[in-house]
């Protein structure tokens, strides 16, 4: 408990960052570039509310590195948000671009607010007012925000609707995660599952675990935690439990992923499914499964319950789900950690077909795109494999060692005066 409290989001940032700097010997003066954001633009948002009144929101763009091509990464809308989570955020764009070895940077955004207690028409005057304040450094070839938390290929739709005013002309490439009709990406909306299934298909080989049969729980039912789920039984894997913010369920015998979903459509969670027994989230984690699939929120595998997890494979498709304290007990421990920004990096390579299909205005069909995301996702994780062997280090430090890497030799190429 006491390790959940201290942490800030952008300082477990920049420990991983060191340790990865130490593991390659990475120059010093290249490492303190990239342990500091490149630019921040904190701004105001005048909202006029559905009763007449004006509310100012706290809004942010941060653009972490842009060496090796425009800033990537999603805007949230979160009454918790902090300045240090979107650092940390943009920290971690920076190098789940470069280990898929897309040619962008990392970048990240965020509105402090509560989205379930705005109307549609706040929401939309609230994205545009970002976009109006934030717009100036935007841009296909500058910075390329997508949807992220409470934020969704609607919020998108008007933020490029903005942007289009302030250019004049419509620009597709402004953000990706847009709706198909005004240049979205099929396979976009479960990229990051889909991703994430495509890394796991490959550790289970790697760990010669069979995917038929193999157990799994999954905690979060939201958009990355169903499709996921999906995935993962058309593989022939059994879910046994899931959750979400209202509690968990389990069934041994296995549940089926479309059901579940279904009966959180229309009771607005998985709690109370038929045939299964209730769970709690903490207890989720520690389940005797092959495969554990976090997809909620971050800091839920710590230094307290580390030593009690039980999967074989935990593949982090939530953002910074495992604290640093807690990889290392994993690591000893033999647990095989897809890391984050490996596992979840699925979202952002169709996030760049997207913006590859606006730029050349020309759209793929579904099955180029996933052809395409497997390549890209089996390459980088058999990268971080390499890495993990030759460095002898967990796979996150090894993924870490990939990417810095990457950003660290576009630096030096390009050179600082
Ligand atoms: P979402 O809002 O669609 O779903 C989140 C789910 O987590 C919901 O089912 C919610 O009920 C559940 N949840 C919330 N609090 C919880 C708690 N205390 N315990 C258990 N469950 C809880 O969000 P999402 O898009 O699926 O994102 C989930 C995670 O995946 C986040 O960390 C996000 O950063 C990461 N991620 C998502 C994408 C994407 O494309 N959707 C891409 C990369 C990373």
């Amino acid at each position: 408990m006491a390790e959940k409290q201290k942490l800030n989001p952008f300082q477990i940032a920049q420990q991983q960052l060191d340790r990865a700097a130490e593991v390659m010997k990475l120059d010093p003066g290249i490492h303190a570039i990239l342990r500091e954001p490149m630019r921040e633009l904190h701004v105001s948002i005048p909202v006029r509310m559905d009763d007449g009144t004006i509310r100012v929101f706290k809004g942010f763009r941060v653009q972490y590195n842009d060496a090796r091509g425009p800033c990537k990464g999603g805007i949230r809308f979160h009454p918790e948000e902090t300045i240090d989570t979107v650092r940390a955020l943009a920290a971690w764009m920076t190098w789940k671009t470069a280990l898929m070895d897309l040619p962008l940077g990392g970048g990240k955004g965020g509105i402090i607010c509560n989205p379930k207690e705005m109307s549609m028409g706040e929401l939309e005057r609230l994205s545009r007012g970002y976009v109006d304040q934030v717009g100036r450094i935007l841009g296909p070839e500058k910075d390329i925000p997508a949807p992220d938390v409470y934020t969704n290929p609607q919020v998108m739709a008007w933020m490029a609707d903005e942007y289009a005013k302030l250019r004049g002309y419509y620009v597709p490439g402004v953000v990706t995660g847009k709706p198909l009709p005004i240049g979205g990406s099929e396979g976009r909306d479960s990229a990051t599952a889909k991703g994430a299934f495509y890394t796991i298909r490959e550790a289970a080989k790697k760990l010669k675990l069979s995917l038929h049969n193999a157990t799994f729980a999954v905690q979060g039912y939201g958009n990355a935690g169903r499709f996921i789920a999906r995935f993962l039984h058309d593989a022939g894997a059994k879910l046994v439990a899931v959750s979400d913010s209202r509690g968990g369920i389990i069934n041994r015998a296995g549940l089926d992923p479309q059901a579940v979903e279904k009966h959180k459509r229309e009771t607005g969670s998985v709690v109370d499914f038929p045939g299964a027994t209730s769970i709690s989230n903490p207890e989720l984690l520690e389940l005797d499964v092959d495969i554990l699939c976090p997809a909620a929120l971050e800091n839920q595998i710590t230094g307290e319950n580390a030593g009690r997890i039980q999967a074989k494979i935990v593949a982090e498709l939530a953002n910074g789900p495992t604290t640093p304290q807690a990889d290392l007990i994993l690591h000893e421990r033999g647990v095989f950690v897809i890391p984050d920004f490996l596992c979840n990096a699925g979202g952002v390579t169709v996030s760049y077909f997207e913006w590859v299909q606006n730029l050349s205005n020309f759209y793929w069909d579904l099955s180029h795109v996933q052809a395409l995301l497997d390549k890209t996702m089996t390459q980088s994780f058999w990268e971080v494999e390499r890495a993990a062997d030759k460095y002898r280090v967990d796979p996150r430090t090894a993924a870490y060692v990939v990417a810095v890497s990457r950003v660290a030799e576009a630096i030096r190429l390009r050179g600082i005066a």
